[in-house]
């Protein structure tokens, strides 16, 4: 089975699961430590090529994994690794609580969005996870790496209401999952993420603003990999999220559609100025769900006008 790890400083693994099949989509991680754990799991499909990545760094059983927020493309193989580790430890936001344990409501969220075949091809089926193997999470909880290290819990809506993100006090990695956006490889800007239900850009900049008084030397991001420029990729977040709240506020006499087509040719050629190869803007476009992305922004400005 094919694999793509890389080994940072302080025992930090990425590792590719190969979401959907290809390369440099989702980025799990593994904090190696006297007391270890994984930072997201990716979606079901995703499962084998994370088992198989561990098994060749010689880690036969994974006890712990924290994950960043209820959406499946990071949380979908979390059954599985329940299932095949009985005791394993979920650290998550309370309402994993509610839906781990019957998670047939996170799936049909997001197959109103995706259509069920197309997630249970691309993602794959989610299975329950046991109330008891389940850890609500408290704002600036302290996770214990073992040897005084630790890995501290932060609440930070504003892509979703149920967001936390992880950072490692000894490689002064923040584990961002979503909050920032994607980046795929050689990109140093930030395409952002902004789903319905729960963008909101004010709780979104407060998040990001809060981040980046930590002492920062790497972001991990879900989609995808290790940064070594935090404060930079943060910024640019923000004035992109700017950027893509103005192109659509001007776009209200379009149906969702005529908007997305309007977006797609705006950032396209965005990003031939910016000189990205085709390769590289056509990862970004296609993974952007537009149709989301634009419905996401609507319903923030809509929110906002009849709070
Ligand atoms: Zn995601």
């Amino acid at each position: 089975m094919k694999q793509d790890i890389k080994k940072y400083e302080h025992g930090v693994y990425q590792i590719d699961v190969f979401m959907e099949n290809k390369p440099g989509r989702m980025s799990c991680y593994y904090i190696e430590s006297s007391n270890p754990i994984m930072v997201e799991v990716g979606p079901s499909n995703s499962f084998p090529y994370l088992i198989s990545s561990l098994k060749s760094l010689g880690i036969e059983k994974i006890d712990r994994s924290a994950m960043t927020h209820l959406h499946l493309d990071h949380i979908g193989g979390i059954g599985h690794m329940v299932e095949m580790f009985k005791d394993h430890m979920v650290y998550i936001h309370e309402l994993g609580l509610k839906h781990l344990p019957n998670p047939d409501k996170l799936w049909k969220a997001v197959a109103d969005i995706y259509t069920e075949e197309w997630l249970a091809k691309n993602w794959g089926r989610i299975k329950p996870t046991p109330t008891s193997n389940i850890n609500a999470l408290k704002d600036r909880e302290l996770i214990d790496l073992g040897n005084g290290r630790s890995l501290e819990a932060i609440y930070g809506p504003g892509h979703a209401k149920h967001h936390y993100t992880f950072y490692d006090h000894e490689s002064k990695t923040l584990f961002m999952g979503d909050t920032l956006g994607l980046i795929y490889p050689h990109g140093d800007f930030v395409q952002p993420n902004l789903p319905p239900p729960d963008f909101n850009k004010e709780i979104l900049f407060n998040t990001l603003d809060d981040l980046k008084k930590l002492e920062l030397n790497y972001l991990g991001l879900a989609h995808f990999g290790i940064h070594d420029n935090p404060y930079h990729l943060i910024d640019n977040a923000k004035e992109s999220i700017e950027n893509w709240l103005n192109f659509v506020k001007n776009l209200d006499s379009l149906s969702t559609y005529e908007a997305s087509i309007e977006v797609i040719s705006w950032l396209k050629s965005n990003y031939n100025a910016l000189g990205i190869d085709s390769e590289t803007i056509n990862n970004y476009i296609d993974n952007a769900h537009f149709d989301m992305q634009i419905n996401g922004i609507r319903n923030y400005i809509e929110k906002k006008k009849n709070p």
